[in-house]
């Protein structure tokens, strides 16, 4: 279980001491060596920050409130709600106090808070600040995600950054530093060890610039802790010396424990480690902060346990777990629960012992974290096998080994879905580029862009699968109990919807199409929904616009279906539709309807009106005039198509697949490859439906 690398939320780390630099090196070496000039070139060049639009002593306070956040939350709240209610609307003094208010969000969990905090960042003016606004807003999207295990989510939504498509020039310091620690910590979490090093070393620079010895400390901890994942343990032992050092500067108990917390994880030596988890322990119980204290605990039973001291790992899982109940921290007492139950199997108290491990397997299961669950059961196994149980621990690895299965497969499938829908974004933009500058290679453009991109789809699922593996692998090592938060009802809803439209997500649809599809085929109507020029809107009117009409054009939708119709937010301006008909008329009418109602009406934001048109590709399976089946992959691909074609022919429009001439799978891929080709060949019937009277490009008008 690794620890926390963010310094203003209560650090996970439970069973962080007894993960084993063996173990991590198990895994495929996918880094390779790291150094620093091999991530310079990842690396954002740090620029400098915009004007300071506080005074010296009200950014010495600030900073005084972000670093006390943590161990005085209530008393952080109020103090920054008074500079807040003084800070003007838009300025780049509330900017600043919104970045250490957003500190608070992991602490205090505060609904009420949280949305207060939003809705001032989504509505922030179009200025020179809306961007880093935007920017926030992101963060603290991303840091609930990342804090209920969503890491791929909390990536993606941090992509502008991590993509470098943010000028760092307009975006504060402070806030610079917030994102950084935290883009670190979820490249650590999600395996990829070389970026998270680069990110720790972008914030350093940061605190470099800010001159604050807390943050070069908890930049350096971060930057330890990722060296750690990336095996370079010598770096990593480096790191947190000079981490130490400058908290020492300026040291505060959150920042040393923070900092020992760390070192608990990379020095390799016992009785340095030993000293770095008791030292941790000291300072937690310093910051009287009970989440930091249990989980200190933890950590020190986890440490003992190792140590074979099992009565003293007894004592303080119990302190551990008489916390987290106090403090409502399932996840911990899970932690602390099995850690007492393998302390009394070692000491022969056996019944005792499964007792509890099977608690707190069953409180992993509640919480659904299916990667904490199976390293819980493999060290269950474990401890069976040593107390000559051979039979009881089979069955024990029989289980591991079944969830291990099950989240390799997850993990891969995410991530190739995740690279495809990056893939496929890039290499239609730029294939939609192309076939507007030459319109007599429109169709020669066509079919190799689909050749591309099928290459890169290739290519990105290889690298995903590989990456599915690290990263899965690389957390089952470390038990990353991040996701251990929240009841696993919460936990499931949060994790299949849209966070802004409210729609399914991906995740969501790949449990729900099980339903809708026969033997892996998809049995249904397939509709693919691509607002047009999207970029056009959030670039003219802003992110919170773009936001509102993408808000909008879901409710319009959803209005458009029944409710045991699926509806999926596919991709950032994309909608996927599966309804269980296969009627090629309905199909048609609703697809009708879906133009009209998109196009039809502008959607107001604020005082402004934005007209917006969409392009829609569908397609009824199984497929006439062969009633060819298709599994929702090869579906999604040639509505996909067909609304790429919708596009090229001037957007605003629906094309449907009617008839493909095709009695299988790979004469219809063939097909597909040049669909415009063979629609004037005949090999093809597609419908063409037109939107209502629409702009090409959003246009504003008084409202
Ligand atoms: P076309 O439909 O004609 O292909 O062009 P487009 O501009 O709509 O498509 P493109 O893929 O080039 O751009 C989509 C943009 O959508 C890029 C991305 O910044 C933006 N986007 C993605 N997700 C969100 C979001 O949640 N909110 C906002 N405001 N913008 C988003
Ligand atoms: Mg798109
Ligand atoms: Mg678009």
């Amino acid at each position: 279980m690794y620890p926390s690398l963010e310094e203003s939320r209560p650090i996970p780390a439970a069973r962080r001491t007894r993960v084993k630099v063996s173990r991590a090196l198990c895994l495929p070496l996918l880094f390779g060596v790291l150094s620093f000039s091999a991530c310079q070139p990842e690396m954002p060049t740090p620029s400098a920050a915009p004007m300071q639009a506080l005074s010296q002593q009200q950014d010495a306070e600030l900073t005084r409130l972000e670093r006390q956040a943590q161990i005085r939350p209530n008393d952080t709240r109020l103090a920054l709600r008074g500079l807040l209610d003084k800070s003007a609307a838009g300025s780049l003094e509330r900017l600043q106090i919104e970045t250490a208010r957003a500190r608070l969000v992991a602490v205090l969990h505060d609904d009420a808070f949280n949305s207060a905090l939003e809705s001032d960042l989504a509505q922030w003016p179009d200025n020179p600040q809306s961007v880093a606004a935007h920017l926030l807003l992101l963060s603290i999207r991303a840091d609930r995600l990342q804090e209920h295990g969503q890491m791929l989510e909390a990536h993606k939504l941090l992509e502008p950054l991590s993509r470098h498509e943010i000028d760092l020039n307009v975006v504060p310091l402070r806030l610079q530093f917030l994102t950084q620690t935290m883009l670190s910590r979820i490249d650590f979490a999600l395996g990829r060890a070389d970026e998270s090093v680069a990110w720790a070393i972008s914030s350093l620079s940061v605190a470099d610039k800010m001159n604050e010895s807390w943050r070069r400390a908890t930049a350096l901890s971060k930057l330890a802790a990722a060296y750690f994942g990336a095996q370079q343990l010598d770096r990593a032992t480096d790191a947190a010396a000079q981490a130490l050092r400058e908290a020492n500067k300026d040291p505060d108990p959150a920042l040393l424990y923070e900092v020992y917390n760390t070192m608990g994880i990379v020095l390799q030596d016992p009785e340095r480690n030993q000293d770095a988890t008791n030292k941790a322990l000291h300072y937690a119980e310093l910051t009287a902060n009970d989440n930091l204290i249990a989980q200190a605990h933890g950590n020190e039973a986890d440490m003992l346990l190792d140590r074979h001291r099992y009565q003293d790992a007894i004592a303080h899982a119990e302190t551990a777990i008489a916390l987290s109940r106090r403090t409502g921290n399932l996840s911990q007492e899970s932690v602390a629960t099995h850690n007492m139950g393998l302390a009394k199997m070692a000491l022969g108290r056996l019944q005792e012992g499964e007792q509890d491990v099977n608690h707190a397997l069953e409180m992993s299961r509640s919480l659904g974290v299916d990667h904490y669950t199976a390293s819980l059961l493999n060290e269950y196994g474990m401890a069976l096998e040593k107390a000559g149980e051979p039979a009881k621990a089979i069955a024990a690895f029989h289980q591991y080994r079944q969830l291990i299965d099950q989240i390799l497969r997850e993990d891969s499938r995410k991530l190739v879905l995740e690279a495809q829908e990056r893939f496929d974004a890039e290499q239609r933009a730029k294939a939609i580029e192309l076939l507007n500058r030459d319109n007599a290679l429109k169709n020669e453009q066509l079919r190799s862009s689909r050749l591309k991109l099928k290459l890169w789809i290739a290519l990105g699922a290889c690298i995903a699968v590989s990456m599915g593996l690290v990263a899965s692998g690389y957390r089952r090592v470390h038990r990353t109990n991040q996701a251990l938060a929240t009841t696993n009802e919460a936990l499931k809803i949060q994790a299949e919807r849209d966070p802004l439209t409210g729609l399914a997500n991906r995740r969501h649809f790949q449990s729900a199409i099980k339903a809708l599809t026969q033997g892996g085929k998809l049995n249904g109507s397939l509709f693919l929904i691509d607002i047009d020029h999207f970029k056009r809107i959030n670039d003219r009117f802003g992110h919170a616009a773009g936001d509102s009409v993408l808000v909008e054009v879901a409710q319009r939708i959803r209005a458009a279906l029944r409710a045991e119709d699926l509806v999926v937010r596919w991709g950032g301006e994309e909608f996927l539709i599966v309804v269980a008909s296969h009627d090629l008329t309905q199909a048609q009418v609703l697809a009708q309807r879906l133009l009209d109602l998109i196009g039809g009406t502008r959607v107001q934001h604020e005082n402004r009106s934005i007209g917006v048109t969409a392009s829609i590709g569908f397609a009824c399976l199984p497929l006439a005039p062969f009633d060819l089946s298709l599994n929702w992959e090869r579906a999604i691909d040639m509505v996909d198509t067909a609304m790429y074609l919708a596009k090229a022919h001037g957007r605003n429009k629906a094309y449907g697949v009617q008839a493909l001439s095709a009695g299988d799978e790979a004469a219809l891929v063939d097909i597909v490859a040049h669909l415009e080709t063979a629609w004037q060949d005949q090999q093809v019937r597609l419908i063409a439906l037109q939107g209502p009277p629409s702009w090409h490009e959003p246009q504003e008008v008084p409202a």
